[in-house]
């Protein structure tokens, strides 16, 4: 019986190629209707978890100076600077600080991880103005379920994964694939990600490469691209008016038992 698409539910036929994922055997899926790569359900993700941070991800610091930036200036553009954002699968909690060092309520979920730097910040259920989940949705085993659970929260959601060129590379040749870790088993093309959209009522709006944001509001993908690039050449701007929270989170800890 052939297995179906985990995005839009397509019968997915044949498989593309095969990999070694820890120690099993995976098959590749190229779904003709979504362009979502995947593996076959996975059956090692309790090996390739055992460290929740891949040892290979050496661009974790680079990434998240990036993220915080594109954070700001997507808040900015939706006009929800003073807002809550939930960053979930917020790893170690690097991005959670770094927003509030810089006057963002940020908050963060987690369900694999140990939170190292944001304690005494989870999520508590209060509505948030914007979901960040950066590089997440390329570990999901059900993808649309996890984006129901993040629109629940906030009507706007910010991610990273890289678009999947067409057609899809072999195994050994486009890193992204991640087979020394096991964790990456989909991989979205822009349809995938306009699919996903359309199913939530959502504009999507996305760099084509590895930001990608869904929105209600009527925003312009040269408007996002414009901040984003503002934003890099003026680090401070889009926090200006926002008031550290590094001291008011020190009293509020050092209250803590
Ligand atoms: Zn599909």
């Amino acid at each position: 019986m052939s297995l179906l698409c985990r995005v839009c539910g397509n019968a997915l036929g044949h498989s593309i190629f095969s990999g070694r994922l820890c120690g099993d055997t995976a098959d590749y899926f190229d779904c003709l209707v979504c362009g979502y790569v995947q593996t076959q359900p996975p059956t090692w993700l309790d090996r390739a978890y055992a460290h929740p941070i891949n040892r290979s991800d050496t661009g974790v610091m680079v990434r998240n100076r990036a993220n915080c930036r594109i954070v700001l200036a997507t808040l900015a553009l939706l006009g929800r600077r003073r807002e809550r954002v939930l960053d979930c699968a917020g790893g170690y909690g690097i991005l959670v600080r770094m927003l509030r060092d810089r006057g963002v309520d940020a908050r963060w979920s987690d369900r694999y991880c140990e939170n190292l730097l944001a304690r005494g910040f989870e999520h508590d259920g209060h509505p948030a103005g914007l979901v960040t989940a950066f590089e997440a949705f390329e570990h999901f085993t059900d993808p649309v379920g996890e984006m129901s659970a993040m629109f629940a929260q906030a009507p706007n959601l910010l991610i990273s994964t890289e678009i999947v060129p067409h057609p899809a590379p072999p195994l050994d040749q486009w890193w992204y694939y991640g087979v020394e870790h096991g964790q990456h088993i989909g991989f979205f093309r822009r349809q995938t990600l306009k699919v996903l959209a359309d199913r939530f009522g959502k504009r999507l709006v996305t760099d084509g490469r590895s930001h990608h944001l869904f929105t209600q509001e009527a925003v312009s993908p040269t408007a996002w691209r414009t901040t984003r690039l503002i934003s890099r050449l003026l680090p401070r701007l889009y926090s200006i008016g926002l008031k550290s929270k590094v001291w008011p989170d020190f009293q509020a800890a050092s209250r803590l038992p």
